[in-house]
């Protein structure tokens, strides 16, 4: 049954996902069922998205409701949901101002957009040049394939974006002699997701700060996989004590509903203008409920609380598996952002193995596993998910 849908599948959707061979039906908590019945524990969570989990009472009560009222309205008119998940966001955060969009990638363009104008503006046409960093991912679009430090994501595509350079994460000194005049943006992931859940050091994200304040250059910190809550804090530059002057969000904004959102402070937010950017999607009523039903559950239900529990107690399984497996090199990764990196074996196998088993697991990078489950995730399915992993690493070596 699923192999003739997969056949179908294959038929007539752009071959651009190496997909597992599995047709997801529905979900229940913090399990998925295949059409054939199977039961899955979700450490994916359709990439670090499904923030409540599936079937949440409250989160299909919200949308239902906001879909019976108004589901699309564009930006030519206001609506509520749009203002208020605007200012839950701006309340909860260090920005005055917010642009909605639908990906992660739109938001990440939104960003670089803006930071261009504010540089063209304040610092005259010349000041254009935006340093990311190696290893690091931005999006699909070409803005932010440009953005993104690895060639394997460019390759066949140029010509590329101008004016975008490359700086090796974590080294500051190297990123400085690459600053110029004209450099009018810095993008960095808090936490390199893609790259291989790669936290980014304090000291280091101190100094950038300290450098974007002195040059007036625009500190751009993408968090659409490690913001709203994935590591414990609503954000994940609360962890480093470090406020960026634009955040790029998507991802667990919506809870699985597709929502992305670009943040800035208000002297840069300021300079975008009637024309400037827009998007026909953007603030939809239906995507904006879903955002303000996952925020009020980080914020006042103990979701976030729950991160945090969850993270250090999967932390602290993790670590321990560490201390009987030899090939687990690495634990790292803040609240339920988690990977463990892998020596001498390959991480597809062990994936494979686990999905076989029951349990979702995505890999980071080249050799990482990462965990990534809902944020409402509980102790005992913690405690399942880690013996099914024990289980499968006993067996590949
Ligand atoms: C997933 C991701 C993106 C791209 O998001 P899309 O919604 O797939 O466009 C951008 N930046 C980071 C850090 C991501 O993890």
């Amino acid at each position: 049954m699923d192999k003739e849908w997969i056949d179908t599948g294959k038929k007539f959707i752009m071959n651009t996902y190496s997909s597992f061979p599995i047709v997801l039906e529905k979900g229940e908590g913090c399990y998925v069922y295949d059409k054939e019945g199977k039961r899955y524990l979700d450490f994916v969570s359709g990439i670090a998205v499904n923030s409540l989990g599936y079937s949440n009472e409250d989160f299909v009560n919200a949308l239902n409701e906001q879909l019976k009222k108004i589901h699309h309205c564009s930006n030519l008119y206001w609506s509520e949901p749009t203002i208020t998940l605007a200012k839950l966001l701006v309340e909860n955060s260090a920005f005055d101002k917010v642009f909605f969009c639908n990906s992660g990638t739109e938001s990440v363009e939104a960003g670089l957009k803006l930071s261009r104008k504010y540089g063209n503006l304040k610092r005259g046409e010349e000041c254009y040049e935006i340093i990311t960093m190696k290893n690091s991912f931005h999006g699909r679009t070409f803005g932010s394939i440009t953005a993104t430090g690895q060639e394997k994501y460019q390759n066949g595509f140029g010509p590329l974006l101008p004016g975008v350079k490359y700086a090796p994460y974590n080294d500051f000194e190297t990123l400085k002699s690459m600053v110029n005049k004209n450099t009018c943006a810095i993008v960095v992931e808090a936490i390199q997701g893609e790259g291989g859940i790669c936290p980014a050091e304090k000291e280091y994200l101190k100094n950038i700060r300290k450098l974007c304040d002195e040059l007036d250059i625009v500190l751009i910190f993408d968090e659409v996989q490690s913001g709203i809550g994935r590591t414990g804090k609503l954000f994940a530059y609360e962890i480093y004590n470090i406020e960026p002057d634009i955040i790029c969000l998507a991802k667990g904004l919506g809870g699985g509903f597709p929502i992305g959102a670009m943040m800035a402070v208000e002297k840069i937010a300021n300079v975008f203008e009637p024309g400037n950017h827009a998007s026909t999607f953007g603030g939809n009523p239906l995507a904006c409920t879903a955002g303000i039903t996952v925020l009020n559950k980080l914020l006042n239900e103990g979701v976030l609380q729950n991160v945090e529990k969850q993270g250090e107690y999967l932390k602290k399984k993790l670590l321990s598996l560490k201390e009987k497996v030899s090939f687990i090199k690495d634990v790292r990764g803040y609240g339920l952002m988690q990977g463990i990196e892998i020596e001498e074996t390959s991480p597809s196998d062990i994936i494979n193995k686990c999905i076989e088993k029951g349990l979702l697991l995505v890999g980071a990078g080249a050799n990482v596993i990462r965990f990534v489950p809902p944020l409402t995730i509980k102790e005992k399915e913690i405690d399942e998910a880690v013996e099914i992993l024990g289980e499968v690493l006993s067996l590949v070596k």
